[in-house]
């Protein structure tokens, strides 16, 4: 079952979004995008508890509810069980946005079975538990965003990142999937593909390859989680209400 942070509680009648991945980088970006826009925020996370309470603390700050649960979305079970928390804490969710993912980079010949299971897990059947767990809920009220977070890689493939590129190739798919079939609803489904982007999983790489990507994007620099949150918002926004199965590059003009 989902282990939950609360916090205070504000009024009521604002749409609800669900961020899984919340609670840092990217997510965590969205996350506060979205408050700022006037949703209340649940955010899933795995288990950096720091950080989820820094999060939910700094959504209240915005004047939203917020909520953050420990959940690894590779679990359907789990997120079964958090989806349902969510609805009964904060209510019905009109935004799911999917930023959780995670890289066990390693050239393809010498990967690992559970290294490539993992990442697929997470990344792919991850988004999938959390479009699942939701779908009867957007059939429901006949409306609702959804954002899937792939990358340019799961679009052009990246040496020593075989596992990583499959998951967000499937994300993708998935994504364009899930737009067919709930269209007829009034829901809408996309993906955005940043590139290289400033957080947590990038920084960990060494300064030498930062720098090297940094002299390949055409604007010359590394993007902020803020400018994928800026392309999120949209897509979440009555603005984007006739956008579905489209996937956005957020990647400074890397891959154009
Ligand atoms: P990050 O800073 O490492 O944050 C990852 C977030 O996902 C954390 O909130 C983490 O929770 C959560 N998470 C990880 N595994 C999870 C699981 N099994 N269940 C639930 N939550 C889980 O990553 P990021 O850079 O923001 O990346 C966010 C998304 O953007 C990922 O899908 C990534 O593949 C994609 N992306 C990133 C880049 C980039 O350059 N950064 C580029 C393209 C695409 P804890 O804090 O509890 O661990």
């Amino acid at each position: 079952m989902a282990e939950r942070i609360a916090g205070a509680g504000q009024g009521a009648a604002r749409r609800v979004a669900l961020v899984t991945g919340g609670s840092r980088g990217i997510g965590r970006a969205c996350a506060e995008r979205l408050a700022r826009d006037g949703f209340d925020v649940g955010v899933i996370y795995a288990g950096n508890q720091q950080a989820a309470e820094g999060c939910v603390r700094a959504l209240e700050g915005l004047g939203a509810r917020a909520a953050a649960y420990r959940c690894d979305v590779a679990d359907a079970d789990a997120v079964k069980a958090t989806v349902a928390q969510v609805t009964k804490d904060l209510g019905p969710v009109w935004a799911l946005v999917n930023s959780a993912g995670i890289t066990r980079d390693g050239l393809f010949a010498r990967m690992r079975d559970e290294d490539f299971d993992l990442v697929l897990d997470v990344n792919l059947k991850g988004t999938f538990n959390m479009v699942r767990a939701l779908a009867r809920n957007f059939m429901r009220q006949r409306g609702g965003r959804i954002v899937n977070v792939s990358s340019v890689v799961g679009l052009h493939g990246n040496a020593g990142q075989a596992n990583y590129a499959a998951s967000k190739a499937g994300v993708v798919g998935l994504t364009k999937s899930v737009a067919a079939e709930l269209a007829g609803r009034g829901v809408t489904a996309n993906a955005v593909a940043p590139g290289f982007i400033d957080t947590d999983m990038t920084e960990k790489l060494p300064q030498e390859v930062r720098d090297a990507y940094a002299a390949r994007i055409p604007l010359g620099r590394l993007g902020s989680a803020d400018e994928v949150a800026g392309v999120v918002a949209f897509l979440v926004s009555d603005a984007a209400s006739y956008v579905t199965g489209e996937v956005i590059r957020i990647d400074g003009g890397l891959c154009m």
